[in-house]
């Protein structure tokens, strides 16, 4: 095979990467490291750590299966429920918050109707909002709203101006929880100063206590005649001793948590727990996770709705021993943070619908779910996308939960639209649209790869050595020689022919310059 290779492209490519490598001080550096040379992980991701894939890093599941409950069309009273993750602001975020007249909204403005059109939204608050404390937990003079980096500071030790939490809600949030590794950053005095700053707005909020105060872990929120318990844990916080015991560890009090849970489940329509819990930046679950996910829904919990890990890990329907449909996320990965790589900045949004039957069980009626995108704009800026992601952080999130759940941004939120009989599932689209491997017109489909349209149906690719940036985190792209003149060209992996789109299929390729090296891939056929 030989194919007359693209000369513009190239150059383009060659002009356009000093800018993206030297283009700020913050130098996003998401593409050109391949999986294997990753280090020790830090809170900006500078550097990478692929997620393991199951043991199996040369397969290509093929897309994920629809998320469905038996109870979607049910009679009854219905509530809806949002759910994000990590609200966990670098310095940059919080710098902007400042600047910009809607505040921290700028961060998720484009988020903001599809946070407030659930019935219960709920968030991480992932840092305190302690004003006038220092990282030694001291009250000190509060600077007000500037990022002063003595009070209001980054990671490691966040702390964030308390105007944040009516940002939230003035963006639809009703409850957060406060319980993960940064419960503590400005100690025990910063843990009750947050509670001070949500109790002043009438935020209810659950996982932290104030010290010597004998209140319950959990919280109860009321809307639509639902009771909804939310109760949040975990797994530590950053090795910052808790001596007045004010906050919730998932493991060290699985016992208590779940006595909770089963003592809720007789009083409440729901439980949720939303532990902060799994290894960060692994796009799986780890068996400490699975096992207490796992007890709490058999316990009577509903719902659990994870994070921490900084990435999406999977959802999955639990059905318990009682027969119960039950839902777990196990990570949702950042809401808004300041994170590098493409799946520390995509996430989402998750809907659950719930309805209340006559006999006054509550049962989960659908799953939903709208990929977000943490974007960088050309002046800088950090800003959620919502309504139009990028198509390769769409693509790996698609990728992962299949497009059969996908809530379209534009239209009502309908948590169980395969209830409607004229409803139509969206097409599931090849699991590398948007991405290498994929079709593509344009490169502006690609998400930052190329496009090379002389290949059937066009191939969003990227040109290569030895190795292809897998910035989804899995290992499904190759290196492949596929005949052009110099270098080669990033294929998807496969394992059959219908893996591969039409003009494709499933062939060994060698990897340039190393003709022993040889792995199956989707190659055109012409
Ligand atoms: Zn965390």
């Amino acid at each position: 095979m030989l194919f007359a290779r693209p000369m513009i492209a190239r150059t383009l490519r060659t002009l356009l990467m000093p800018a993206l490598l030297f283009g700020c001080a913050d130098a996003p550096i998401e593409d050109g490291v391949a999986p294997g040379e990753a280090t020790a992980p830090d809170e900006l991701g500078t550097e990478y750590v692929p997620g393991p894939v199951d043991g199996k890093a040369d397969n290509f599941a093929g897309p994920p299966a629809p998320l469905k409950f038996a109870g979607a069309c049910a009679e009854g009273d219905r509530l809806t429920i949002a759910a994000v993750g990590d609200v966990l602001l670098h310095g940059r975020l919080q710098q902007q918050s400042f600047r910009e007249s809607d505040g921290y909204v700028s961060l998720w403005r484009d988020a903001q109707a599809l946070l407030a059109q659930a019935d219960v939204t709920y968030a991480n608050l992932e840092g305190p909002t302690a004003a006038g404390v220092d990282a030694r937990g001291r009250s000190v003079t509060d600077p007000g709203r500037t990022f002063d980096n003595r009070v209001y500071t980054s990671y490691p030790m966040f702390n964030y101006h308390p105007t944040l939490l009516d940002d939230l809600m003035a963006s639809g949030v009703d409850v957060v929880s406060t319980a993960n590794n940064h419960s503590l950053d400005r100690r025990s005095l910063g843990a009750d100063r947050t509670i001070d700053a949500l109790e002043a707005r009438g935020l209810p909020f659950t996982g932290t206590r104030r010290a010597g105060e004998d209140r319950e872990w959990y919280t109860i929120t009321e809307k639509n005649g639902f009771r909804l318990a939310w109760l949040a844990c975990t797994y530590g916080t950053n090795g910052i001793p808790d001596p007045e015991d004010q906050v919730l560890l998932c493991f060290r009090d699985a016992a208590e948590i779940e006595a909770l849970v089963r003592e809720l489940s007789t009083r409440v329509d729901a439980v949720i727990v939303t532990p902060h819990w799994g290894d960060e930046y692994h796009a799986r679950p780890n068996a400490q996770q699975v096992a207490l996910g796992k007890r709490l829904l058999e316990a009577g919990a509903l719902a659990v709705i994870g994070s921490h890990p900084h990435v999406l890990q999977p959802w999955q329907k639990h059905v318990t021993a009682d027969g119960r449909e039950t839902f777990i996320i196990y990570s949702l990965g950042n809401f808004v943070s300041g994170q590098r790589h493409l799946p520390r900045r995509s996430s989402m949004l998750v809907y659950l619908g719930l309805t209340r039957t006559a006999d006054g069980r509550t049962v989960i009626n659908g799953a939903r779910y709208v990929p977000l995108h943490m974007s960088e704009t050309r002046d800088g800026r950090l800003t959620l996308e919502a309504t139009s992601v990028p198509a390769d952080s769409r693509a790996l999130t698609v990728g992962m939960f299949g497009e059969w759940n996908v809530q379209p941004p534009a239209s009502g939120l309908v948590t169980n639209p395969e209830c409607d009989p004229s409803w139509t599932p969206p097409a599931a689209p090849h699991g590398h649209d948007g991405w290498i491997g994929g079709a593509c017109e344009a490169s502006d489909a690609c998400g930052g790869a190329e496009c090379l349209d002389n290949l059937p149906g066009g191939l969003c690719t990227e040109w290569c050595e030895r190795t292809c940036p897998d910035r989804a985190g899995r290992a499904t792209t190759f290196c492949a020689d596929l005949g052009f003149e110099n270098g080669g060209v990033c294929v998807a992996r496969c394992t059959a022919d219908a893996e591969c789109r039409e003009g494709y299929a499933c062939r060994e390729v060698a990897r340039p310059s190393d003709a022993e090296y040889i792995r199956k891939a989707c190659v055109p056929t012409r």
